[in-house]
């Protein structure tokens, strides 16, 4: 007999391994806020030539989520879907900069640290001889 398969046993649950890899990863969302969504480069990305490699030779692309589509009709829908509205409400977010990280790390400028200890602590030595 064995056990009968339960249709929908994982829910929402993506394929999380394969969004990992490097192989598929896209555009970050700094990225796409920061190069790909100014004017000038939007226009070049909407209007891209003919491309053999890529799903419907590249004409239906949607710049918020880096990706393409093979149809006009399925670029349509997914400018109307749900991924693509959650994809445009975090590209309204402030981009993650350097500055944030930093400021994370305790680095930044308006920290709790005065910058009296950053000076006098030892800076980083720089090893030359990595490369031999
Ligand atoms: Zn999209």
């Amino acid at each position: 007999m064995g056990r009968l398969r339960r249709s929908r046993a994982h829910h929402a649950r993506r394929d999380v391994h394969r969004a990992a890899r490097t192989r598929v990863r896209g555009r970050d969302l700094d990225q796409i806020q920061l190069i790909d969504l100014d004017p000038k480069n939007r226009a070049a990305l909407e209007a891209q030539p003919l491309d053999y490699e890529r799903p419907g030779l590249g004409q239906h692309y949607c710049v918020e989520c880096a990706k393409y589509y093979e149809t006009d009709a399925a670029l349509q829908s997914h400018w109307k879907s749900k991924v693509h509205k959650r994809r445009c409400k975090a590209l309204k977010e402030p981009a993650y900069t350097i500055e944030d990280a930093e400021r994370a790390a305790g680095l930044g400028k308006e920290g709790k640290r005065p910058a009296s200890t950053l000076i006098s602590a030892e800076p980083m030595p720089i090893d030359e001889n990595v490369v031999t």
